[in-house]
Order: C-alpha cells, then structure tokens, then sequence
C-alpha cells in the first residue's frame, strides 16, 4: 500500500452561517481509468466538501491510497497524481468536517488490512451512535487511527466473527444507526450501499463497461455515464471486476426517508434527487411561496447562488420582474488578506456586492435558500438598503430551520439557530426586513411532487424542521444534559 497525502492546504471557514453538506463520495469499477474517471467525479461533488479529498485505487494486487487537504483539482489534478493511483477500481471522496473533526487522519477513504484483505470505504453521512461503539470497541481493545465516525464501522466489519467479508459488513451495519451511503473496496471488488432509510443519496450509472457509483447524478453527467437507478434505501450493490452487479436486502423494507434538504440547497441544481429534477424543485418551491406568501414589490431578487432557481419561480409566479440585484463574486479567495483598517469588510460583502443602479428607490423581495444563525441576511438586507432600495422583504425557500442534522450536515447546535431561538416575528425584526415569510412544509412537499406530509409516515427525512428525526439519536441521548434533552424530546414529540 502507498499513502500520499498533501498538507499544503489550511481551510478557513469565514462565515459559518451556512449548513454545509459534509460529504460526498463516488467509485468506478472495471474502468480502464478508474483513478481518472473518480477525480473527474469528485470534481463534480466539490460543493459537497471542500476540505479535502482522497482517492483510493487497486489493481489486482495492491491498494494505493491519496490523500489531501483542499480542492479535487488542488489534490488530482495533475497527471502525475492520477498515475499514482493505478488499477481499474477506484473510489473517492471530499469532505466538508465537523464530526470527527479535520485533519489528515479523518480524510477519506479510510483503509485498512483486515483479515480478509485490503479494505478502503468512502462515507457520506453520519453514524448517530458511533460514540457508543466506538466506546464499547475501544473498551475490547481496539486502537483508532482517526476520530470518524466511519472508522467505527472498519473496526465493526474487522472484529465480526462472520467468515466472509461481505457478511461481516452486513454484521457491522445491523449495529449502525444513521446515515450512510457507503463505497467500499475490497480485493473481491466494490460494494455500494445505502442506510436503510436511504436518508442520504447514492446512484449508480454506466460508463463503457464501467460501473460507477456516485452522491448525485452531476457526477456521472461529467464522465458521461449512463445514469442506472438510485441505490434502493438499505440495498447493497456487490460489482466485480467484471462489472457484474448483485443486489442485497439485507435490511428488509423499511420505507424511504431521503434528506428533503438535498431539494432545497445541497444538491447541485442540475441533478437529479428522488427522481426529481433539483432545479424544478427550487423552482417549484419558489411558486408556492409566492402562493402562500406574496410580496407588493417591484422586484424579485435571488440571494445568489442558491436562491436563484426559487426566485425565478417566485417571478413567474407572482408576475414580478426577476432581477439580478445581488453580484457574487466567485473569487473571493480562501485566504484573503483582511485589511487592517476601516476599509476591512466582512465576508457577506466580499462575496456579495448589491445592483446599486438597479435596486435604488425600488421595493424589493429576495429569495433566499434558508436562515440558518441569521447573521447573512441581516447583512444583506441591510446591503439592500444601503444600496437604496426603499422596502426589502424577505422570502425563504424552506420552513424555519429549528433542529440540528445528526445525518451528515453541518449544523450549528440548535441553540445558535435562529429560528430555534425565535417566532417569525422576532426573526424580522433580527434580521430588519419589512417583512419575512418561509415556505410551509406542506408547500415544500407540495414543490417535491407530493400532496401533503404525512405526519405518520413521512415521505422524507425533514427533522431539521419539524424535529422528526427518523432513527435513534443514541449518542445525543447519552451525552446529552437533562435541560438539552428536554429541548429535544420536546419537538420530537
Ligand atoms: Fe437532511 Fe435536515 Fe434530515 Fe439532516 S435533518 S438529513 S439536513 S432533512
């Protein structure tokens, strides 16, 4: 085995009042260029995670392993790192962190020598009683290399007494709770699989004679693959090196409850999630908060990138002009230097200047994807006015965000959400806009094809707004105080 890795890159977050998706994952098997194929694919996910990315590749008789910090193209971009990695399956990952931690020993895809060979395995998601098992693991003697959560299942799949591989991973699983949507390599070929809820994505496409496995289907438009069918929540997808497919159900059926939140922000707006086109979704988002909630104004203003496809719904919608009265720039750099005098300015306003010449004397609406801390759209309200705009009301593309995810997004704890912490009311006025409204829930499940939520049975993971939370939450229980837990239970009920 061979392990590169990259340190060059320190990641600065700037303005952490963004949920930000952790991860996202993708593997080619039986390709003549896997290692290539995953970089072009991960290069498609970067908005996924941003902190670092690795590869692992193997070619009959050896693992080889690249890890780094920073960007797809800062890591493989290069020849050279693409040769290093060779053989015909290859799996990969980009990270955003906050469980576990960042560092070069959390990077995936994690490896190890087990007894039944090399194994290598690519996470997106979170495991909601890792704290647990890894307790009662480390308490039988095992050493951890890493803080992840992930590793607990390496460990798990090492320590089965089952005599195959494939059974000790279905072994490991059946003690996991959570999100995951997992790509695995072993010297007998790959296997992809998906939590029994199917909480986070994974699709499977067709490249050649290759078979590709990947968070969202913008990574096999890019390698132009043939997109195949979803993972099935709780399926596991066997593939050899002949490019030859099994499906398991080791998990029964025990319905669907994919992350609702892929709709509304994390998802590239050109993939499709669900069976959904994500742009339409936003779109059709944005038609119903128009319906529900409409503005007296003289333009509609998207909160770029993200609130833009909502936007142009709430336009056609409601009849009002769609105009693009917020700039971003998309080279605000990483590690911009930040002037020492008055002239220092704050994230929102590097990356976001406002149309002056379109919006000044105008009464505006903007569209924004969520609130999450609220600190963004004070700014760019307060942008807005500055700018001149003489009303500026304020629509968002999703319910109040009240919950924390324990699935693999990165949420601020529940007390810094805004919307945890205050009514609507109170959020406008936090905020300073003339008026503020959210689109309802039955609005958003309206928008992604359905009639209504079914509070008995719901249609998707949403807990980040109703604090349904589709599976135990073992570590949270057990660490959490009385008065924390109380908070919880309260909106679980
Ligand atoms: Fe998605 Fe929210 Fe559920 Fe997390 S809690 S998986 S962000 S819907």
């Amino acid at each position: 085995m061979t392990i590169e890795t990259n340190v060059n890159h320190p990641f600065h977050d700037e303005d952490g009042d963004t949920l930000r998706e952790e991860c996202g994952v993708f593997g080619a098997i039986n390709a003549r260029d896997a290692t290539a194929l995953t970089a072009l694919g991960l290069h498609a996910l970067q908005h996924r995670g941003q902190e670092a990315a690795g590869i692992v590749s193997y070619d009959g008789a050896e693992f080889y392993v690249r890890r780094g910090l920073g960007h797809v193209a800062e890591n493989f971009g290069a020849g050279d790192a693409i040769a290093e990695l060779p053989g015909s399956m290859a799996a990969g990952h980009v990270r955003y962190s906050t469980t576990g931690g960042s560092g070069l020993r959390n990077i995936q895809p994690l490896y190890a020598e087990l007894a039944t060979g090399g194994f290598a395995i690519a996470h997106n998601g979170n495991i909601s009683n890792a704290m647990h098992l890894r307790a009662d693991l480390v308490r039988k003697g095992a050493i951890f290399q890493s803080t992840s959560d992930t590793e607990v299942i390496v460990h798990l799949v090492a320590t089965s007494r089952y005599p195959t591989l494939l059974d000790r991973f279905v072994d490991a699983l059946r003690l996991v709770e959570g999100a995951y949507a997992l790509i695995c390599m072993t010297p007998k070929g790959m296997i992809a699989c998906r939590d029994p809820l199917g909480i986070r994505p994974l699709v499977m496409g067709r490249v050649g004679d290759a078979v590709v496995f990947a968070s969202e289907t913008v990574a096999l438009d890019i390698i132009g693959a043939d997109f195949e069918r979803e993972v099935e929540p709780g399926e596991l997808i066997e593939v050899d090196f002949d490019g030859k497919t099994k499906s398991h159900r080791p998990f029964g059926n025990r319905g669907s409850r994919p992350c609702i939140f892929e709709h509304v922000y994390f998802s590239r707006p050109d993939s499709i999630s669900a069976g959904r086109s994500v742009y339409s979704v936003r779109k059709a988002i944005g038609e119903q908060l128009a319906i529900e909630s409409p503005a007296d104004v003289d333009l509609v203003i998207p909160v770029p990138d993200s609130g833009v496809p909502a936007a142009i719904g709430y336009a056609q919608q409601s009849g009002k002009p769609f105009e693009l009265g917020i700039i971003r720039s998309h080279y605000v750099g990483r590690t911009f230097i930040q002037p020492s005098d008055g002239a220092r300015s704050s994230s929102v306003s590097r990356k976001h200047n406002a149309n002056r010449a379109l919006v000044e004397g105008k009464r505006i609406v903007l569209i924004d994807d969520s609130i999450v801390r609220g600190t963004t759209s004070l700014k760019i309200v307060q942008m807005m006015r500055d700018a001149g705009a003489t009303e500026v009301h304020m629509r968002i593309a999703s319910p109040p965000t009240m919950h924390s995810c324990f699935y693999g997004v990165d949420t601020p704890e529940r007390s810094k959400l805004l919307a945890a912490r205050m009514e609507v009311e109170a959020m406008r006025e936090f905020i300073q806009a003339d008026s503020l409204a959210f689109v309802s829930i039955d609005g958003l499940y309206r928008a992604v094809g359905e009639e209504e939520r079914k509070p008995k049975c719901p249609q998707y993971c949403d807990a980040c707004f109703t604090g349904d939370y589709p599976t135990k939450l073992t570590d949270l229980e057990e660490r959490t105080e009385p008065d924390q837990m109380s908070l919880l239970q309260e909106k679980v009920a």
